[in-house]
């Protein structure tokens, strides 16, 4: 039979369709940013699945971020036609090796239930080592050591094998520390995240029979940004990939941005050794971005040397020039991207019309989100932060999900340090230390440590009550896991209210405290795509976007790490300056290697841009509570001058974009577009005058305004609202500050208006 092409193959060109058809035998796809490289990987699944090469489960693919993974697997659904039927083994390296190790735990001393600890754990973990070992910690911080044990366990170096080159590390102690941090972890049942690979990796080394296993298992094996991987997980493809070596591998070296991570571009260009006889498909064709946008790309990423140098084309059409623009400082950039972003909604300037899902911003550092979530919530556009643990990373969340944890696990101390007196119970110091020393003296967790003590009398006291209420009710909790009857989202509810943890926050007066229980109720809500609460903290702990899906369109915030992959109609670039990116660190740092990832970071962020790129910079930016100046980023200078145009904001020279609103030119685009923006504009002037009259750490308009929307009561007749002790209701009137509700449940009261919260259930 010879059948039309089938239409996945239709999509490609000739140099993709090689790549993709190419089913056995190493393959390295090597290729500049929006060539492809994704949409051929994700046909190459779905050519192996409709060739009847292999099943689902018999693909093992590998994407950088689990947003990657779900949208793979989508594209892979469309191009079938039909829906696959799982794809098990599409995800991160470590959502893959979370599963992988589950089944083999007890190779490497583990129970098959053990826990992921995130960053928070492991410092306050390596904190007691130190402690133990009487080293101090001002001078040799937590986070120093972590930093150092993370990067071995990136090389995969177990503590035997850490080369005696690193024996001066952490002042001579570090091989030692490593060593008592692995036995610490296996006698909590944990692992951290560089485990996660390292342990598959030994389990590889040393049980040859489960590799084996393995080998046969995974016929297939591709990589998405293979330039991103780090020594274990290298590795740990090699020896999968071992035996059949049919593995295809594709990414671009321009864009390897985890080198602080541990990442090996040299992975990419060692792979024909690795694997002699390798097939090496380059593509050229960008089918991303609108050839200006690609010029500023090149003309950015020119700058590092020892590049392999890849030129690219497009057939797009020319489209706008790369926008730039600067502004007085942070406040004032966030100003002037939401109300572009409103324009560019609208579809003025004639340009076409923009959704919210089109337009995304891209920053260097997280910090920089604050200021446009502040101004977001204040003007009302909806926007979604992607890629950053933040949500999960919230104190209210991370004290909930110990109480989950423990609930869980039972021997998971570190999260019962954590809740023990979270809120309050009166359980000092003295009356932990009483704890630990019980579950010392008898081996055991820190949960049964604390039975005992309830049993014997040991604590007495105010806490003695309240810590044994605390050891019934989290047994309790924990046969209810075990109950069909209760869902899990329902246990999840009880735990935070029998805890008198939900409580804590209702009495809190400060004016975080409704956050918070609005964010507990999220959390409570995210739980309910989850089957039950291991899955979800498994989840959790996994996670690299945080999306909280509900309807309608957003802007995308996220860092440029995140983005890696992604594209946009329209992008923006903000905080280019000199010491934000470039970071200083990379600017402090000897050598250029350091600067050069900044630049591929650079990179990584204008290809993410279909037609409109946006590159801002400020002229002062308050990081961490204090306010620096800056100057524009030496990377603004790289740009090409022909492919860049430099903004103007409205209001400034009689308004209007473009030439019409610019000052006369001067020497280089950075002094052109500081002076036109920065130094003449409204900004400077209306900053001149404040601080003779006002210190700049007082609070900015921006912040006033999110105070003052919040006075007047928000509320009219018929609106949905939750009370925090009655639940939902309706409100059925308003007499000054009292609102008369129709409780769903406890019926009609007058309450006081600033109890409630807006609810849209
Ligand atoms: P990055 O390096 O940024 O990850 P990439 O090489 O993985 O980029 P893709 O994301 O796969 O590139 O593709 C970029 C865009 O080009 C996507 O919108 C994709 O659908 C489109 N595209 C890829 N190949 C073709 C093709 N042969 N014909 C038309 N469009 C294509
Ligand atoms: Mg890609």
């Amino acid at each position: 039979m010879t059948a039309r092409p089938a239409p996945y193959l239709d999509e490609l060109n000739p140099a993709q369709r090689a790549a993709v058809e190419a089913l056995e035998g190493p393959v390295l796809m090597l290729a500049g940013a929006g060539t492809g490289k994704t949409k051929a990987l994700t046909a190459r699944i779905v050519h192996l699945l409709t060739t009847g090469s292999a099943r689902p489960n018999e693909i093992l693919s590998v994407t950088f971020t689990n947003k990657a993974a779900r949208e793979m697997k989508t594209r892979v659904g469309r191009m079938l036609g039909e829906a696959v039927e799982g794809m098990p083994w599409l995800g991160t390296f470590h959502a893959i090796c979370v599963k992988l190790l589950r089944r083999h735990a007890e190779l490497v001393g583990l129970k098959s239930n053990f826990t992921i600890l995130d960053t928070d754990d492991q410092i306050r973990l390596l904190k007691q080592l130190i402690a133990l070992n009487n080293i101090d910690d001002k001078r040799w911080p937590a986070r120093m050591l972590s930093g150092i044990i993370d990067g071995w366990k990136n090389r995969a170096w177990t503590p035997d094998k850490v080369p005696a080159a690193e024996a001066s590390a952490y002042n001579n102690r570090g091989t030692e520390l490593y060593d008592q941090y692995q036995v610490r972890l296996r006698e909590l049942n944990a692992v951290d995240f560089g485990d996660l690979l390292l342990h598959m990796v030994t389990i590889f080394q040393t049980h040859e029979d489960v590799l084996q296993q393995y080998q046969r298992w995974f016929r297939y094996i591709l990589v998405d940004e293979y330039q991103d991987t780090n020594v274990a997980q290298y590795l740990w493809l090699r020896l999968l990939a071992g035996a059949h070596r049919n593995i295809c591998c594709v990414g671009d070296d321009d864009q390897s941005i985890y080198g602080w991570r541990g990442a090996e571009v040299g992975n990419i260009l060692r792979f024909e050794k690795d694997f002699p006889g390798a097939k090496v498909v380059r593509l050229e064709q960008n089918y991303r971005s609108t050839p200006h946008i690609l010029a500023a790309a090149s003309g950015v990423i020119r700058g590092n040397e020892g590049r392999l140098g890849k030129e690219l084309w497009t057939e797009a059409q020319e489209g706008e020039k790369v926008r730039l623009i600067g502004h007085w400082d942070g406040e004032e950039e966030a100003r002037w991207i939401g109300d572009e972003i409103e324009a560019m909604q609208r579809g003025t300037r004639g340009q076409r019309p923009y959704t919210l899902d089109d337009m995304a911003i891209l920053v260097r550092a997280s910090h920089q989100m604050r200021a446009f979530e502040d101004r977001f919530l204040t003007i009302g556009l909806p926007y979604r932060v992607i890629g950053g643990p933040r949500f999960y990373e919230r104190l209210e969340i991370r004290d909930a999900m110990a109480y989950f944890r423990l609930v869980v696990s039972p021997e998971d101390d570190l999260a019962f340090e954590r809740i023990v007196n979270t809120p309050k119970r009166g359980l000092g110091d003295k009356a932990q230390q009483t704890i630990q020393i019980a579950a010392r003296e008898n081996g055991v967790p820190l949960i049964e440590g604390a039975r005992i003590c309830v049993e014997e009398g040991r604590i007495t006291g105010k806490g003695a009550g309240q810590l044994r209420a605390l050891v019934e009710h989290l047994a309790r909790w924990g046969r209810m896991t075990g109950d069909a009857d209760i869902p899990h989202t329902e246990l999840a509810e009880m735990v935070l209210d029998e805890s008198g943890y939900t409580a804590m926050w209702q009495n809190d007066k400060t004016p975080e405290a409704p956050g918070r229980l609005e964010n507990l109720k999220e959390l409570v809500k995210a739980l309910e795509q989850f089957e039950n609460l291991q899955g979800f903290l498994e989840h959790v702990s996994l996670i690299m976007d945080n999306e909280t899906e509900t309807d309608g369109a957003k802007v995308s915030i996220m860092t440029l790490h995140a983005a890696k992959g992604l594209e946009f109609p329209a992008v923006f670039l903000p905080g280019w300056e000199d010491g934000l990116f470039p970071s200083q660190r990379s600017m402090d740092e000897s050598g250029l290697k350091g600067l050069e990832e900044e630049r591929r970071l650079a990179y990584v962020g204008i290809t993410r841009a279909e037609e409109v790129c946006t590159i801002s910079f400020a002229g002062n930016r308050r990081v961490f509570g204090q306010w620096q100046s800056a100057l524009p980023s030496r990377f603004i200078d790289e740009l090409p001058e022909d492919h860049v145009e430099v903004l103007t904001p409205p209001g400034l020279y009689g308004g209007g974009y473009g030439a019409a609103g610019m000052q006369p030119a001067t020497s280089t685009l950075h002094d052109r577009a500081a002076e036109a923006n920065v130094y003449n504009s409204p900004g400077w002037r209306r900053m001149q005058a404040r601080q003779t009259t006002r210190p700049l750490s007082q609070p900015r308009e921006s912040r006033g305004q999110v105070i003052d929307l919040e006075a007047v009561s928000a509320y009219t007749v018929g609106d949905r609202v939750f009370h925090q002790k009655f639940g939902y209701g309706a409100i059925t009137g308003i007499e000054g500050d009292k609102l008369d509700i129709a409780f769903d449940k406890a019926g009609a009261k007058k309450v006081v208006a600033k109890f409630v919260m807006g609810a849209d259930d």
